[in-house]
């Protein structure tokens, strides 16, 4: 680290990472700094790994203008940082009379936001479209560029792209204050020390008012939402190819049934205000609304397939809404509210702080070796057989198959680990090239995969971790 930055980012979630992604376009000193021992966020490892296209925002808002704004810059972004994104697009489909007749409100709504390539949809229509869906659908809209992405290798994606851009990182680096003087930021405190820098971005999702407090410029409550899921296994007795929607309540959005990108379905989430930004905890009433909900839709869902349960704190603010601002205090943009959407509005959010921090005095002079490329690590379970048989004769490690549920040989386990920016843990592992995220969760490949980590990382197999400090996975040096 240096002893002084122009730039330091608060939180290493998909959007601090964004920021820093954007920023590294330009010859700044950039520092992003996250609590946590991997990359990845809080809210970023638990969401419904949806690119919304806003057709249901509120008109008007900031929250409508950058997730309307972001949708269309996907395939660009994946492009060129090489992140699974696919548009299978989704159809909210009515099941009552009443949610018939509230959907010219719903399309007038999306036209509102400026999303007008919806179409509405006959039951007759949406049954060939899916034939696993209720005979109790009526009709619905497809939205068409509602997508699918990898939310972890997005994220990753984007912080390691900074990294080999120039933007300096520290993980396991907790912010506890900030300094200020003549009425401007001056340091960032940390547990590794104090950091003096000119600007700060506070990105640090549920704990933004903590941030916000350091500075008294705290007229908000940030709170988390949480949102229980069910992840299925990939082998169920009926196939869906676009996002399943309900139709919104003026309480609720309602519970989706989506595939995943990685060829799984995912049912959820649940909504609920809670006030502990740790409870991330699943209840047995959550799950059993979530099946409950889903099946009026998709009447074959059932608990009993599914893998894993897990739920996900979304970051709401009262009052609610994104607010991405400057103040009286010179130097500190504060992001708030930015709660159910994140994900997908990160990369348009991105350039809004960075437009602020420009208006704001930091001089954006662009820097010509920056390269937007990035090349993710390549799946040995994608491959074609003979492509496979190639990658086993140059490299021996490709025939060790470490994780048989997600076919992922060790070459790729290590090939994880040695990244910029790699994984330390077993979670960092997962969300890389996805051992125990199959059927077994883990329970197969768990041992190896603490073998490889210390062997690569040089530790005792009893330092690693699972996650976050405090999450070691075995308490003696010897399995
Ligand atoms: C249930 C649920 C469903 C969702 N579904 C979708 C969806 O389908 N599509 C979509 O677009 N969005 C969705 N979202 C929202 C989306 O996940 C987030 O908005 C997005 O990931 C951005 O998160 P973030 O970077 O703001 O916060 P986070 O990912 O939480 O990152 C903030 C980071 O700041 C760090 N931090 C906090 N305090 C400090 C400190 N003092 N010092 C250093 N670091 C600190 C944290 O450790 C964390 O890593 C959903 C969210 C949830 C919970």
């Amino acid at each position: 680290m240096k002893e002084h930055y122009d730039i330091v980012i608060i939180g290493a979630g998909a959007i601090g990472s964004a920021i820093a992604r954007e920023l590294s376009r330009y010859k700044l000193d950039v520092l992003l700094l996250e609590k946590n021992v991997e990359i990845g966020g809080e809210a970023t490892t638990s969401n419904s790994a949806i690119i919304h296209t806003g057709y249901d925002a509120k008109p008007g808002t900031l929250e409508s203008k950058l997730v309307v704004g972001a949708n269309p810059m996907y395939d660009q972004l994946c492009d060129e940082l090489d992140v699974p994104f696919k548009k299978v697009g989704a159809i909210l489909a009515a099941v009552t009379e009443e949610e018939l007749k509230a959907l010219p409100q719903i399309m007038k709504k999306s036209y509102q936001n400026g999303v007008y390539d919806i179409e509405y949809l006959t039951g007759e229509e949406i049954k060939r479209r899916e034939k696993d869906l209720s005979d109790d659908v009526k009709g619905g809209i497809y939205i068409p560029r509602e997508s699918i992405i990898d939310p972890f290798i997005l994220n990753i994606a984007y912080a390691e792209n900074a990294y080999t851009n120039g933007v300096d990182v520290s993980l396991s680096t907790k912010v506890t204050d900030i300094k200020t003087a003549d009425n401007r930021v001056k340091s960032v405190v940390t547990n590794k020390g104090e950091i003096n820098c000119d600007y700060i971005v506070n990105a640090a999702g549920v704990y933004c008012d903590q941030i916000a407090e350091m500075v008294n410029l705290c007229d908000f409550k940030e709170h988390p939402r949480k949102g229980e899921f069910f992840i299925l296994d990939k082998n169920v007795s009926y196939e869906l190819d676009h996002i399943i929607l309900p139709v919104p309540t003026k309480l609720t959005k309602g519970k989706l049934i989506t595939p995943t990108i990685h060829g799984n379905l995912l049912l959820g989430p649940t909504a609920e205000d809670i006030e502990d930004k740790k409870d991330k905890s699943t209840t047995r009433e959550g799950l059993e609304s979530i099946i409950e909900d889903v099946q009026k839709r998709v009447p074959k869902v059932s608990a009993r397939d599914s893998i894993k349960q897990y739920a996900g704190l979304r970051p709401t603010r009262t009052p609610e809404g994104y607010h991405i601002e400057s103040y009286d205090l010179k130097g500190f943009i504060g992001l708030s509210g930015i709660r159910s959407t994140g994900l997908t509005s990160s990369p348009s959010v991105a350039k809004y702080v960075v437009d602020l921090l420009n208006e704001e005095g930091v001089k954006l002079i662009a820097d010509p070796d920056f390269n937007p490329n990035r090349e993710g690590i390549r799946k040995f379970s994608e491959l074609s057989w003979s492509e496979k048989e190639e990658l086993k004769k140059e490299n021996s490690k490709y025939g060790q198959l470490i994780c048989r549920c997600e076919e992922v040989p060790e070459a790729e386990i290590i090939a994880a680990i040695n990244r910029p920016l790699g994984a330390t843990t077993l979670d960092g592992i997962k969300r890389r090239v996805r051992p125990g995220a199959g059927r077994c969760q883990g329970g197969f490949c768990k041992p190896r995969i603490l073998k490889i980590l210390a062997r690569e990382l040089n530790i005792p197999v009893s330092e690693i971790l699972k996650k976050e400090k405090g999450s070691k996975v075995i308490s003696r040096s010897k399995i």
